[in-house]
């Protein structure tokens, strides 16, 4: 078995695990397996393990990849998540190549995915990201701004308002973590009782996955547990 595979059947494991605590089934929890600086070797690794949903932060690099995993698995269906930061000129090959964004914190980035999503794809899933640890970070929507985004990006033809996502301030203590999650479920709860149909609460990676899984995410994006410590040189 190779170190992926033995590293994925350890993180469903600790889905698995904390999902019963939860009093949740497991499949209602996503697991993305973050591949940002790996190669599409260890993309292929990790399919070859069963996985299929791939999480990527740098575009070109994403591309890459997505075009070489393609050229050797040319009949598998797999799903690309993009969960980096966006430049509003360069949302066109994201509307082109992903199945979900993550990162929307604006309405002009979401115009722009919508009208640029190319006939005869699926519209494309959205997450707005919240910024959820006030000061401490820089990305994100603020709470207070959350709700006339969300109702706007909504509206938006070819896109598909799904959620919420967020990067929390990094925390050791398991009740510091999930008191983070528990705001953005809050939030989450908050525009479903608006009425917004939403079904996705992306959070919680490889340092606070069962955290999250414990507070209700229906998506956990796992980089390094699966695929090692990243080398950004
Ligand atoms: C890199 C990254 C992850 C994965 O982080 P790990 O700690 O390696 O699991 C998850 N989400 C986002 C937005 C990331 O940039």
């Amino acid at each position: 078995m190779s170190t992926i595979e033995q590293n994925l059947q350890a993180v469903r494991g600790s889905i698995a695990q904390a999902a019963d605590e939860a009093q949740r089934p497991a499949q209602d929890v996503t697991l993305l397996a973050v591949s940002k600086t790996f190669g599409a070797d260890a993309v292929l690794q990790a399919v070859q393990a069963g996985q299929t949903a791939f999480g990527e932060n740098y575009l070109q690099e994403a591309l890459d990849k997505i075009a070489a995993v393609k050229a050797s698995l040319p009949q598998t269906v797999l799903t690309w998540h993009f969960i980096g930061p966006i430049q509003s000129n360069k949302t066109r090959p994201i509307a082109e190549h992903f199945d979900w964004v993550h990162t929307v914190e604006r309405e002009k980035i979401a115009v722009r995915l919508s009208e640029q999503r190319p006939d005869g794809l699926p519209d494309l899933n959205i997450c707005l990201q919240v910024n959820i640890s006030g000061e401490a970070s820089k990305s994100g929507v603020t709470p207070a701004e959350l709700p006339a985004l969300a109702r706007a990006v909504a509206q938006l033809p070819k896109l598909r308002l799904r959620g919420l996502m967020a990067i929390p301030e990094p925390e050791t203590d398991l009740t510091r973590q999930r008191a983070a999650f528990a705001r953005l479920r809050a939030l989450y709860e908050q525009l479903r009782a608006e009425g917004l149909a939403l079904d996705t609460l992306s959070m919680g990676m490889s340092a606070d996955l069962s955290a999250a899984v414990l507070e209700g995410a229906t998506i956990v994006r796992v980089g390094s547990a699966i695929f090692g410590s990243r080398n950004y040189s």
